[in-house]
């Protein structure tokens, strides 16, 4: 930009958004790649299956048969019908298709919920360590962020007593996200019964992001729209991302009372008109299509998470709780730090991908500390192949132990 030209000042809030780092890190490892290093990535949080071909066909001769054009806000009614057959079956509640709005993915609803729920001051509470965009948001939209701090020694499930405390009547939303990105970790229904007696005695919102609700790895997956009196304050956000490995398709839904439905639509309406037609074709056939593929992808999550935390765990300095839910291990790499002369996880993740061709994301790409954090932690996604597993954690362990 030339020196001489003045140009008008931003909005205040456009300094207040902030991003999702692990989009940084793909864009790092891209760059390395490039230059033709040998880069394991344990970064981004994507399946590495591919679509299931079914899913693929049917967008296919969505498109043949001319679904080229615009589609309602909301989503095409056959759409969400299925979205609200299957959230019905999912969560045990009753779901009518005009509760379902269908968007270009799950986050959309992070931004629709606190934009349509939350004025400016007040309070959100959610989850930290937690998917960045939350805060980020609430930030934004100038909201209140309020942490519900994640910890190792609960198994990051919920720790009832800091949560008590966190939620106020100044509290007019609670996110929610089991499992939990980036730790692995799962509410318990009982931890559910308890939030939602603290949402219904301080009269807030929740907005509960389910999109691993298909990756519980131990007893089934819990809702809090599940919960008595909950449903009408709930707002249900999934997505085929991770179910259906379609994070590049950008199909994702919300499931919520009818009013906030027509008002998150008329969001749609003012940003997007309405999401992709033929990607909305390919979302009917992956509900109502065959189910194998996506719990074959389930079922290799589970085995993964499996052995990814054994071999964390035989490495010195680094100890790691088995996720129950999701595609990510969060081990604790405080001692491997301190081995490696480094203070902050974020060196280790720096020293990782340069000197040992790994990736891993630092927790504080997941939310600032909290209050009294003192342990160090990164994230590993393992939605990839068991080889890269061994081969990506044999490095990590050849760096962490070569130092004394
Ligand atoms: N919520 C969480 C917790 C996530 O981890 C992600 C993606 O990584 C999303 C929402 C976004 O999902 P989608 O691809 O459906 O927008």
């Amino acid at each position: 930009m030339k020196a001489s030209i003045q140009l008008p000042g931003l909005a205040h809030r456009a300094s207040r958004l902030g991003t999702e780092t692990a989009f940084d890190t793909l864009a790092e490892v891209n760059r390395l790649r490039a230059q033709g290093k040998d880069i394991i990535s344990f970064g981004i949080g994507e399946p590495d299956f591919e679509t299931p071909e079914n899913i693929v066909a049917a967008a296919k001769a969505a498109l043949d048969d001319g679904l080229t054009r615009y589609a309602p806000s909301n989503g095409v009614p056959e759409l969400r019908a299925a979205i609200a057959k299957e959230v019905a079956a999912t969560r045990g509640i009753a779901v009518e298709p005009d509760q379902v709005v269908v968007a270009p993915g799950a986050k959309p609803f992070i931004l629709y919920s606190i934009a349509t729920l939350v004025n400016e001051g007040e309070e959100v509470v959610y989850p930290n360590p937690g998917f960045p965009i939350y805060e980020s948001v609430v930030r934004w939209l100038g909201a209140k962020p309020v942490p519900m701090p994640l910890v190792e020694d609960n198994d990051f499930g919920c720790d009832r007593d800091v949560l008590a405390s966190a939620v106020t009547d100044r509290t007019k939303l609670i996110i929610l996200n089991s499992p939990n990105n980036p730790t692995g970790g799962v509410l318990s229904p009982e931890d559910l019964e308890f939030i939602a007696d603290l949402a219904l005695r301080h009269n807030c919102w929740v907005l509960s992001d389910e999109v691993y609700s298909h990756l519980v790895f131990d007893g089934g997956f819990a809702s809090i729209a599940s919960v008595r009196d909950m449903q009408e304050r709930t707002i249900i956000m999934d997505s085929f991302s991770k179910s259906y490995a379609m994070t590049g398709w950008r199909l994702g839904y919300g499931v919520m009372n009818a009013e906030l439905a027509r008002l998150m639509a008329r969001i749609e309406t003012n940003v997007e008109s309405c999401t992709c037609s033929f990607t909305q074709a390919a979302g009917i056939e992956a509900l109502t299509g065959p189910q194998d593929e996506s719990r074959r992808f389930a079922a290799e999550f589970r085995r993964r998470a499996d052995l990814t935390v054994e071999l964390l765990n035989e490495i010195e300095g680094i100890r790691c709780v088995p996720p129950h839910g999701a595609f990510y291990a969060f081990p604790n790499v405080t001692a491997a730090c301190r081995r490696l002369g480094l203070t902050r996880a974020e060196q280790l993740a720096e020293g990782l991908l340069h000197e040992a061709g790994v990736a891993v994301l630092a927790r504080s790409c997941f939310g600032s500390r909290n209050n009294g954090e003192t342990q160090e932690y990164v994230r590993l996604s393992f939605a990839t192949s068991e080889d890269t597993i061994r081969e990506g954690i044999g490095r990590i362990k050849r760096y962490v132990e070569a130092a004394r």
